[in-house]
């Protein structure tokens, strides 16, 4: 755990104690500060006081908020739209999550560095791949934010280590002092609106990662699109890379990592690499064996020369389109919770997929735009659409799930819209096995 003298004597108001939440009550309460702390669920205040008898429990919505020294939220809670946000405004108290208490722990932190990644898609891929190549080199390192653990319960790392942090665009505006080494942007195109003031506003909140770095610390930005290219002409640190920085040929040699988008997740990560002083040759090498994250591009199986891809985690077209891009053959399984009508930032490779299956709510519209242009199966479920794109597929061919959509329509979260794909693909092929093996008798 993150304990410092920094939040000794402090008073703080943390509101929602689920995982980060609990973490940073634990990690204050470690560190000599007075908290409190609420939920709107009983058995999560009630974890809370079990693991720390003199904790307060108080509403933020209720009790005074004068004197604390912050009101802790966790970024899933829409600060433009909840009332506590003006309570603590008119208390004058800053809103703060578990990534700026990380900043203000820096101080008392043996010697490191801190690599923060922001970007509309690939954050947690860039992420993992930096993390990686910096183990494969022997630098003790861990990640935080927006993927694994939270950061405040982490063993501290030693002299010379490097924090990788994910930060989403509403973990950077918790953040106030993260100063960070080497900041990193990947890619902007329209998410999260509901959250922001218009598109710009949700630009500005990214651009803050690199307003909150000293300008001798290094800002790697993908000026692949106008929205980067923007915040770079605005940085004199900014040290610019493109997806087609990277060969295809260079590519060829990195399984995990196909693909335009990753050609641009690489692009930054040899740039971070080479901004933190690593050598090259040995990061290069260590892409070779970078293992990708379940559900982003995961290869799950391959039977009777189809490979069978689970990119669940491609909730928006922006991220499903490259990979589109990355096969040449594709049967597409598509739809979900739509987050716009429109597939058209896919259409640049739809020359790539022999065959689309809709699913879930988006599956009749997206159905009635594709069938201009493809074959289209409207599944409506997974294991239809599962079952059609098996039987219709021919070696050399690759069936996708990569649905553009979120997944609330018909799964609890990405993960299970993932998982589900997986059982499916498995439960056929076995059967299929079993077909072949009475045949044979
Ligand atoms: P994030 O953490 O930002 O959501 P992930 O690495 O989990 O990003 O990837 C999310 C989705 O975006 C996956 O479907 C993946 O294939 C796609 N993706 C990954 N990197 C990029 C990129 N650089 N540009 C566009 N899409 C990407």
């Amino acid at each position: 755990m993150i304990v410092s003298p920094a939040f000794a004597a402090k008073r703080y108001c943390i509101l929602g104690l689920a995982r980060s939440g609990l973490a940073t009550l634990d990690a204050l309460m470690a560190s000599g500060a007075q908290c409190t702390a609420w939920d709107n669920r009983e058995e999560a205040r009630e974890t809370a006081i079990a693991s720390h008898p003199d904790v307060a429990i108080g509403d933020p919505m209720e009790i005074d908020l004068a004197g604390f020294d912050g009101l802790i939220v966790s970024p899933g809670v829409p600060l433009n739209r909840h009332p506590v946000a003006d309570r603590a405004r008119a208390a004058n108290i800053p809103i703060i999550g578990d990534i700026e208490l990380f900043a203000l722990a820096r101080p008392s932190l043996p010697p490191h560095r801190v690599v923060g990644i922001t970007g509309t898609n690939g954050k947690s891929t860039t992420t993992a791949l930096i993390h990686h190549i910096l183990r494969e080199a022997g630098v003790p390192t861990i990640m935080g934010g927006n993927i694994g653990l939270p950061i405040l319960s982490q063993p501290p790392l030693p002299e010379g280590g490097v924090y990788v942090l994910e930060l989403s665009s509403y973990q950077i505006d918790l953040t106030f002092s993260l100063d960070c080494d080497v900041a990193v942007l990947l890619n902007i195109t329209p998410d999260h609106l509901d959250r922001y003031d218009g598109f710009a506003g949700y630009c500005a909140a990214k651009a803050r990662l690199f307003a909150m770095q000293g300008t001798d610390h290094a800002a790697v930005i993908a000026t692949d699109d106008a929205q980067t290219r923007a915040i770079a002409t605005g940085l004199a640190n900014a040290i610019e890379v493109h997806a087609a920085d990277i060969p295809a040929a260079d590519q060829s040699a990195w399984p995990t990592l196909q693909g335009p988008h990753n050609a641009q997740n690489v692009a930054v990560a040899l740039a971070v690499a080479a901004a933190l002083g690593l050598d090259e040759a040995q990061t290069r090498r260590s892409l070779a064996t970078y293992s990708s994250l379940p559900h982003r591009m995961e290869q799950i199986a391959q039977h009777k020369g189809v490979l069978y891809v689970n990119d669940s985690k491609a909730t928006n077209p922006a991220s499903t389109a490259p990979a589109l891009g990355a096969f040449a053959r594709i049967h597409w399984i598509v739809g979900g919770l739509p987050k716009g009508d429109s597939l058209e930032e896919c259409a640049e490779h739809f020359d790539h997929v022999v065959h689309a299956y809709t699913i879930g709510e988006a599956g009749p519209v997206f159905a009635d735009q594709l069938e201009k242009v493809m074959p289209v199966t409207r599944a409506e479920m997974m294991a239809n659409a599962v079952r059609s794109a098996m039987a219709n597929a021919h070696g050399g061919d690759v069936v996708l799930l990569s649905p553009a959509c979120a997944s609330f329509d018909q799964f609890r979260d990405f993960e299970a819209r993932g998982d589900s794909f997986r059982k499916i693909v498995d439960a056929l092929i076995a059967n299929d096995h079993t077909q072949q093996e009475e045949a044979a008798q």
